[in-house]
C-alpha cells in the first residue's frame, strides 16, 4: 500500500502550500499515524524519536484544527507546547512559523534566560500558540501572568526528558492551569520509562488516550567520537574523516575564528571547495558563502557556532565537531542540520582529554551514545580516562597528600669554613676559650658573621 500524501491528511490550503515549500513530499511514519487521530481530537501518547518528523506530527494537526474550528474564546491562547530546553523551544517556534507562513496565527516563546517583564507583555497579548519550557512557565503561573482558560490543545514534547530533568512538579503546575476538556498530545522517545507513568496519569487523568508507537524509525543520526591529542592530530583526523565519509555536504565546527581560518587553509590545500563562516566576515560574504554551499559549488562549510546560528540548510550528511560543542544544546544545534527526515546523518566529534567529561555530560543530557571510532593510522596516544565514574565521567585525580614532618628539619648551612678543616687536627695554639678568639679579641659581631656566611655561601 502506498503511503498517503499530505493532501489526504490535511485539507487546509495554507498549510499544504507551506509544506510543499518546505520540501516535505510525503508524511513520515509518525505523521501518517498521528495526524488523522489528532485531527479527530483524540488524546495521544506517541513514542517517537527526534528526527522522525515528530514536531510536524503535532504541529500540523493542531494548526489544522485551529484553522477549521472556531474558538469559543477567541482572545485566548489555543495551543500550549511544553518542551525541555530553550534550544528545542526555538526549533519548534521556527518550524511553527514556517508552517504558519500563509496564516495570521502568532507564536510566542516563554523560556528561561530572558527578562520576565517582556514575557509578561507577550503573555498579555495571548498569542494563539505558546511554546514554553516548564520551569519558566511555572514562574509566570506563580506571578499570575498566565491565562489558559481557553486552551484547546496541550502538547508535551520529549516528555521523558522533561521527567529526567526533574520538571515533573512544574509540569503538574502548568497542567493544573489548563481546562479539563482540552486535547492532550504527549510525545516521548519512549513510553516505557518508569517515571513517565505518573506524568501520564497527571496529564491524562481518567481519559483514555490512543497509543502510537513508531519504533522502526531509527534515530537517523549516528553519533561518533574520535579520541584526539590536540590540533595537529585533529587536522589529520579531519582530512581522513572527509576522505572516508562519502558526502555531498559536510559542516565542520570549530570554536574560534582563528581555527576556522586554519581549517579553511588546510582543506583548501587538500583540494576541497570550502565555504567559511565566522563573525569577522561581512553580511555579503556570508550570504555568498551560504549560497555557494547550498548550490553545491562548495562541499564543505567551516563555521563557528555563532556564525552558524539560524542556518537553513538541508541534506547535510556529515557534521564534524573538530572542537567539541560547549553544551548539549549547542551540540543539538550543530547536528540539527543532518539526519533530516528520511535521510541518515553522521556526527563525528573529536574528543581530547580535556573534553571527556563535557562529552559524557552531553551524551547524558541528550540521551545519546557516541560510538568510539578509530581511524586507521591515526589512533591517539590519549586512550580515555583510566577510571570512570558510573556517569561515564573521569574519576578526578586527587592530589597526593605527603605527610609533612611534624618538626621541620633544621636547615644546616653548608659552609666552606666548616669543611676546610675536616680531618685535620686542631693546633694547640688555635684553641680558644668560649668567648675569645686565639688572638685574645672578642669574636666578631653578629653582622660581620652574617657577611662572612654570605661570602661562604657564594663560594
Ligand atoms: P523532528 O523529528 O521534528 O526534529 O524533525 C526532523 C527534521 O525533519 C526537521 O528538520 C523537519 O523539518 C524535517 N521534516 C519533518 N517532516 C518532514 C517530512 N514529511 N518530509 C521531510 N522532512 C521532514
Amino acid at each position: 500500500m502506498s503511503s498517503p500524501q499530505f493532501a489526504e491528511l490535511l485539507n487546509n490550503p495554507q498549510l499544504l502550500r507551506a509544506i510543499t515549500e518546505l520540501g516535505y513530499t510525503s508524511p513520515t511514519q509518525v505523521q501518517e499515524k498521528a495526524i488523522p487521530l489528532a485531527i479527530e481530537g483524540k488524546d495521544l501518547l506517541v513514542q517517537s524519536k527526534t528526527g522522525s518528523g515528530k514536531t510536524a506530527a503535532f504541529l500540523l494537526p493542531s494548526i489544522s484544527r485551529m484553522l477549521t474550528e472556531v474558538s469559543n474564546n477567541p482572545l485566548s491562547t489555543r495551543i500550549l507546547i511544553l518542551t525541555p530546553t530553550r534550544e528545542l523551544a526555538r526549533q519548534i517556534v521556527k518550524n511553527a512559523q514556517e508552517l504558519l507562513r500563509y496564516t495570521t496565527i502568532k507564536v510566542g516563546m516563554i523560556c528561561g534566560g530572558e527578562e520576565l517583564k517582556y514575557q509578561k507583555a507577550l503573555l498579555r497579548k495571548n498569542p494563539e500558540i505558546i511554546v514554553a519550557t516548564p520551569g519558566r512557565l511555572a514562574e509566570h503561573i506563580a506571578h499570575k501572568s498566565t491565562d489558559f482558560s481557553g486552551l484547546e490543545i496541550l502538547i508535551l514534547d520529549e516528555a521523558d526528558r522533561m521527567m529526567d530533568m526533574g520538571l515533573h512538579e512544574d509540569l503538574v503546575k502548568v497542567v493544573a492551569q489548563c481546562p479539563a476538556e482540552k486535547q492532550t498530545l504527549l510525545f516521548s522517545a519512549t513510553l516505557e520509562q518508569k517515571n513517565l507513568r505518573q506524568l501520564i496519569q497527571d496529564v491524562m487523568g481518567d481519559k483514555k488516550a490512543e497509543r502510537i508507537v513508531v519504533d522502526d524509525a531509527p534515530n537517523p543520526i549516528d553519533h561518533k567520537m574520535v579520541l584526539s591529542d590536540g590540533n595537529p592530530h585533529k587536522d589529520k583526523l579531519l582530512v581522513a574523516c572527509l576522505e572516508k565519509t562519502p558526502h555531498q555536504k559536510a559542516i565542520i565546527f570549530a570554536n574560534t575564528r582563528a581555527r576556522v581560518d586554519e581549517l579553511n587553509q588546510l582543506l583548501r590545500r587538500h583540494g576541497y571547495a570550502v565555504s567559511l563562516l565566522h563573525g569577522d566576515i561581512t553580511q555579503d560574504e556570508r550570504k555568498k558563502a551560504l549560497d555557494r554551499f547550498r548550490d553545491k559549488k562548495t562541499t564543505v562549510l567551516v563555521a563557528t557556532d555563532v556564525a552558524a546560528r539560524g542556518l537553513d540548510i538541508d541534506a547535510v550528511e556529515l557534521v564534524v565537531n573538530v572542537d567539541m560543542a560547549y553544551s548539549g544544546d549547542e551540540y543539538l544545534h550543530r547536528i540539527g542540520r543532518t539526519g533530516r527526515a528520511g535521510q541518515s546523518g553522521l556526527a563525528i566529534s573529536f574528543v581530547t582529554a580535556k573534553d571527556w567529561n563535557l562529552t559524557k555530560g552531553i551524551e547524558r543530557y541528550l540521551s545519546i551514545q557516541m560510538e568510539m571510532l578509530q581511524i586507521a593510522g591515526l589512533t591517539a596516544a590519549y586512550k580515555g580516562p583510566e577510571k570512570l565514574k558510573a556517569s561515564g565521567k573521569a574519576v578526578g585525580i586527587k592530589k597526593k597528600i605527603i605527610d609533612k614532618p611534624k618538626t621541620p628539619e633544621k636547615k644546616v648551612k653548608d659552609r666552606l669554613r666548616d669543611k676546610k678543616n675536616v680531618g685535620k687536627r686542631r693546633q694547640a695554639s688555635t684553641l680558644v676559650s668560649e668567648n675569645k678568639n686565639a688572638d685574645g679579641f672578642a669574636p666578631p659581631k653578629k653582622k660581620l658573621v652574617q657577611k662572612l656566611d654570605q661570602l661562604d655561601d657564594a663560594e
